[in-house]
């Protein structure tokens, strides 16, 4: 091999390695409802271990890339891999909190049926229930402070009682990837606390967080990580350099006031 092909060959390796640590690699991913595409030609590689804020404007395609990432909706373009392995063959490592307002709540069943849905990969869909299967939805329920209420209806529950009852079920998957979409939107003050210590203590056993995440005051409190993006991506790195006025400008555009931004405590750029 000639300097130029090892140089080449190496760069090649070192890419591949961080794909292959990646718990998810999104590369030259489109999407599109219709003409217009909503996600363009997206790459991301999230950090192993690493909370990771997606942020951007509304109608910028936060949802529509987690959705891709899972693998329920159909990309035009694109790959997606899992610790360098094809999505299809990973897909039980992810456990997804989807948005509240996307949920019909009216639906039959009670807080620790919903929570045992989590269970049905290890369950089968016809397995019994068994007693250790109720002590561990019980436990997952009580994590989320959440443990009296395991026979009530969903239905009967405020949002934020709810939203904790569907991380609860995202607990029971046992997952080592989370991905979240505004798990604190419309939340009270109490429940964006029980949430963001769960996930923190997700965090401090390994595993990774990726959260679709609105209230860009929190980003430097809550996230390692921050991937902004407005249909393409703008920048994805470390909070301390990427969560800066120069990538908020470019994300938000006119959106967001420059006095808006002077208030946000920022990566030092
Ligand atoms: P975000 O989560 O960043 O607010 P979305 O991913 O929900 O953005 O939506 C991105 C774009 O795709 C928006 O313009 C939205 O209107 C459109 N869109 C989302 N879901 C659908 C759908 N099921 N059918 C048609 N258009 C959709
Ligand atoms: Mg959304």
């Amino acid at each position: 091999m000639t300097h130029l092909e090892l140089a080449a060959d190496h760069g090649h390796r070192v890419a591949k390695e961080r794909l292959d640590a990646s718990p998810l690699a999104i590369r030259g991913l489109t999407v599109s409802y219709g003409e217009k595409p909503a996600v363009f030609s997206v790459d991301a590689t999230i950090e192993d271990g690493s909370m990771t804020a997606i942020i951007g404007p509304n109608g910028a395609g936060k949802s529509t890339l987690l959705k891709a990432a899972l693998g329920v909706i159909k990309p035009l373009s694109g790959t997606v891999t899992v610790h360098g392995k094809p999505l299809e063959s990973a897909r039980g490592r992810i456990a997804y909190v989807p948005q509240r307002a996307s949920i019909d709540w009216d639906f039959p069943a009670r807080v620790i049926d919903v929570v045992l849905m989590g269970l049905y990969r290890e369950l089968g869909m016809i397995a019994r229930v068994t007693g250790a299967h109720r002590r561990k939805a019980l436990d997952c329920l009580e994590r989320v402070g959440m443990g009296d209420f395991a026979h009530r209806q969903i239905g009967q529950l405020s949002g934020g009682q709810q939203q904790r009852v569907f991380l609860a079920r995202a607990l029971a998957q046992d997952a080592d990837l989370y991905l979240l979409d505004e798990p604190f939107a419309g939340v009270d003050a109490a429940t964006e606390k029980a949430i963001i210590d769960v996930l923190k203590a997700l965090k401090a056993q390994g595993r990774t967080v990726v959260a679709v995440h609105h209230d860009l005051a929190t980003i430097t409190d809550y996230f390692d990580h921050v991937f902004l993006i407005n249909v393409r991506k703008v920048a994805e790195g470390p909070v301390a350099t990427t969560f800066t006025a120069e990538t908020l400008q470019k994300a938000y555009g006119g959106r967001l006031a420059t006095a808006q931004i002077e208030d946000l405590e920022l990566g030092a750029g």
